[in-house]
């Protein structure tokens, strides 16, 4: 309001001293500051006595207003203002009160930093309001000399620079804690990369940089890293390529951080390293416009610190979920992926009929691939079906979906004119070059068509392993489409697996006992075990049909256990009635035969019985004793010195050879039932009883024709010299108090 108050010594340097060309208020590296009076002497003899301070380098620019009318509008439209120096009185005598209210209220600027002026003390404002609206100084016009002037103005400039590093701080740390939040919650490895790129650009104060983010398993020799995210001017690298080591450029400075472990900030570029714990370390490269500022590269590093935890889960993440669902050999889909395939496509039938429904799935089996993987070795098994899997996908049609769902099988999903079988096996024709030999291996394939399947994705892959194992039966190196009649017959196999798993341990198993005799004399010398299973609802499954199912599910080996110490019990009863030399012949299938533990459990039903061995005889069938020669010498030879004796069940319809045959220690050959019934049913006649008849008398066996059925095939076989048979002439199966009976009440007189 009024000129500057008389003169005082500091006065004199403000007209003396020439000032320093005052900066205009467009500098943009001054520091601008405002001057509010309604005297215009103030203002010129402000900017005079200002005009050469220099604050942290940085000169100062100003503004004027002459009213607080005029300031308002001015710092409505400025928001860089460092300094107000205020005039208290001017429209009215508290308008710069009402302008500093204004300011912190209204504008809500905090950082700007006020001094109040005043040309007449008794306007002094109440500490109060200093205090409340931040103030940095209040002082009469006559107290501001130059000297303290300038002092004001500049540790006002520098409480304005410090509460502007601490709010850009505070926002710098405001980012940090969301793009954190943000990355966190992406699962993805490469949604991350790109993520970290994204975030370290817009911290770095240059969002849309160009940049590159690696990983790297082997450390920092590693020939190379793989490429997770890469932008701007590295965009030409692929992500899943690799950042070769030697390289220069951004491939130096990863190098130089991977080495280090350590963040690098150049003028040009900047490099951020994520070391993982569990997993390897990560690298990003940044380029820069201008270097950073301090305050920059504190949050980078908060940033990067913070992440790398994240990062390493969310890739411990990603190798858990490649482990999951895809084959580490081949990087093909492995079974629970292709499942997932396969009820997409399925679902995708759902919403439109049109697609997907003509999609095959076929399963490709590489025949005798366990001999060649024993044979030459697992790394050369390994090479194979490498060599297999590039050549499906060289060779079979693009849109088609490969995967490994085994250890030697592979599969094919698409559309059924890409899948055709013919095609895929002649894919097989070209011997695989392996570690410089040529391997020939042919397939079998099992095909769904997914159109006639009405179930999920699993049920599709277990419906083409039927398929494909129907075609390994019956013709190895074809092919084989599931229809649904296969499906029941196996779903009814597996219902009946397990009705005799629990029918087994509900006793609904029991033993029949089919007397032998001696055809000379119809005499009895022993009996046939044979196994029996009445439901619950008393129906009898014939043995033909679950046996087989007993040894397929291997619940046999329980089951045939029983069944010794059964025939051995019953053998003790018809002792104790005294049939003391009464034979008891007991099946054994293949699978109990070979178990580890038959002989020791054969031991021990002996032992556990009493049964005297001599007493028991075993029958194996010949197709049995046709498999693994030398295995089944050995173990006969030992089951022989427990003293059992064995026979050779079914007897002509292998193909034992003579020598073989020499070599087995059998005791017994029992002429097939197919061979008595022709005896008088075909016209090829005895010939083949007879011939088995001359072996058996040839090799000093012992022979025994079963299913004897009437009175001219017992004479037959008698007349061409078979001593004993077993049949429905002479009796069907018994009970056990039937057996006894049909042995006669003279039995006991009769070994007296
Ligand atoms: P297998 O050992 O050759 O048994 C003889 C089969 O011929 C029995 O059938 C018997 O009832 C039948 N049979 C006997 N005489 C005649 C006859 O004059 N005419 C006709 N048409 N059939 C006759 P089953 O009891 O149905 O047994 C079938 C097969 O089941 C047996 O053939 C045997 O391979 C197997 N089996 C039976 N019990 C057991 C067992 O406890 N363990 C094992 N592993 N297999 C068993
Ligand atoms: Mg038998
Ligand atoms: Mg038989």
């Amino acid at each position: 309001m009024s000129a500057p108050t008389p003169a005082q010594d500091d006065e004199l340097v403000f007209v003396d001293e020439a000032p320093a060309a005052p900066s205009g208020a467009t500098d943009p590296g001054a520091w601008r500051v405002l001057i509010v009076d309604d005297d215009a002497d103030v203002h010129s003899t402000t900017t005079f006595a200002l005009g050469s301070l220099v604050v942290h380098g940085r000169r100062l620019a100003f503004l004027h207003a002459y009213s607080a009318a005029e300031a308002r509008a001015l710092l409505e439209r400025e928001t860089d203002v460092a300094v107000v120096l205020l005039d208290v009185v001017m429209e009215e005598a508290d308008a710069g009160l009402h302008l500093v209210r204004h300011i912190r209220e209204t504008l809500d600027r905090h950082d700007l930093r006020i001094i109040l002026r005043t040309g007449q003390p008794g306007y002094a404002p109440e500490m109060d309001a200093i205090r409340g609206y931040d103030i940095n100084d209040y002082r009469t016009k006559s107290e501001l000399t130059r000297t303290k002037l300038y002092t004001a103005v500049a540790s006002a400039i520098r409480a304005y620079e410090q509460i502007h590093a601490l709010e850009a701080s505070r926002r710098g740390l405001a980012e940090v804690v969301r793009a954190n939040a943000e990355l966190m919650a992406l699962r993805s490895i490469g949604g991350m990369a790109n993520g970290i790129l994204r975030e370290a650009a817009r911290l770095a104060g240059q969002p849309a940089a160009s940049g590159l983010m690696c990983s790297c398993l082997g450390g920092a020799q590693a020939a190379g890293w793989q490429v997770l995210a890469a932008g701007g001017d590295c965009a030409g690298l692929a992500p899943g390529g690799m950042l070769p080591a030697r390289g220069d450029g951004p491939a130096a400075a990863i190098r130089a951080t991977l080495d280090g472990r350590r963040h690098v900030f150049a003028d040009t570029y900047l490099t951020l390293y994520f070391g993982g714990k569990a997993h390897c370390d990560f690298a990003a490269w940044i380029a820069l416009e201008r270097p950073l500022d301090p305050l920059r590269r504190g949050l980078l590093e908060l940033f990067a610190s913070n992440i790398a935890v994240g990062l390493d889960n969310v890739a411990l993440l990603t190798d858990l979920q490649r482990a999951a669902f895809y084959d580490p050999l081949t990087g093909l889909p492995n079974r629970t992926r292709l499942v997932e395939l396969i009820d997409e496509g399925l679902a995708a039938v759902a919403i439109d009929a049109a697609d997907k429904a003509g999609d095959v799935l076929c399963l490709i089996d590489l025949d005798h691939f366990a001999e060649i993987n024993d044979a030459l070795g697992h790394q050369f098994g390994d090479a194979l079906l490498l060599a297999v899997a590039r050549r499906l996908r060289a060779l079979l049609h693009p849109r088609l979906q490969l995967a490994r769902i085994g250890s030697d099988i592979f599969c094919v999903l698409g559309e059924a004119r890409q899948v055709d079988p013919e095609a895929i096996r002649a894919l097989f024709a070209a011997p695989f070059s392996i570690e410089g030999q040529d391997v020939q291996v042919s397939s079998t394939l099992g095909l769904v068509r997914l159109l006639e399947h009405d179930g999920s994705g699993a049920d599709a892959l277990k419906d083409a392993d039927i398929a494909l194992k129907r075609a390994k039966s019956r013709q190895r190196g074809g092919h084989f489409y599931f229809s649904r009649g296969m499906g029941v017959e196996i779903r009814e196999r597996v219902r009946l697996m397990h009705a005799l798993r629990s029918g087994f341990a509900r006793g609904q198993l029991f033993l029949a006992y089919q007397p032998q005799v001696e055809l000379a004399a119809h005499r009895p010398f022993g009996a046939e075990a044979l196994l029996r299973w009445r439901t619950e609802d008393g129906r009898l499954v014939p043995p033909d049909r679950f046996i087989p199912i007993a040894e397929y599910s291997g619940l046999i080996i329980e089951i045939g256990e029983w069944v010794l110490r059964q025939a051995c019990a019953e053998l003790m009863r018809l002792r104790a009635a005294g049939h003391l030399d009464f034979t008891m012949s007991v099946n054994v299938s293949q699978v109990q035969f070979r178990h580890p533990g038959f002989l020791d459990m054969l031991r021990a039903a002996l032992l556990d019985t009493g049964a005297p061995p001599e007493r028991i005889e075993l029958e194996i069938t010949e197709s049995m004793a046709m498999e693994e020669p030398d295995l089944l010498i050995e173990r006969l030879a030992a089951i022989k010195r427990t003293g059992v004796s064995i026979a050779i069940d079914d007897f002509g319809t292998g193909f034992s050879s003579l020598s073989y045959l020499q070599r087995l220690q059998v005791d017994r050959l029992k002429i097939d039932r197919a061979f008595v019934t022709e005896i008088t049913g075909s016209a090829r006649g005895s010939s083949i009883a007879e011939m088995v008849i001359e072996l058996g008398r040839n090799l000093g066996l012992s022979i025994i024709a079963e299913g004897v059925e009437d009175e001219r095939q017992a004479q037959i076989l008698q007349a061409l010299g078979c001593p004993l048979a077993q049949g429905f002439l002479f009796s069907r199966p018994l009970a056990p108090e039937q057996l006894l009976e049909w042995l006669g009440a003279d039995a006991l007189t009769r070994a007296a």
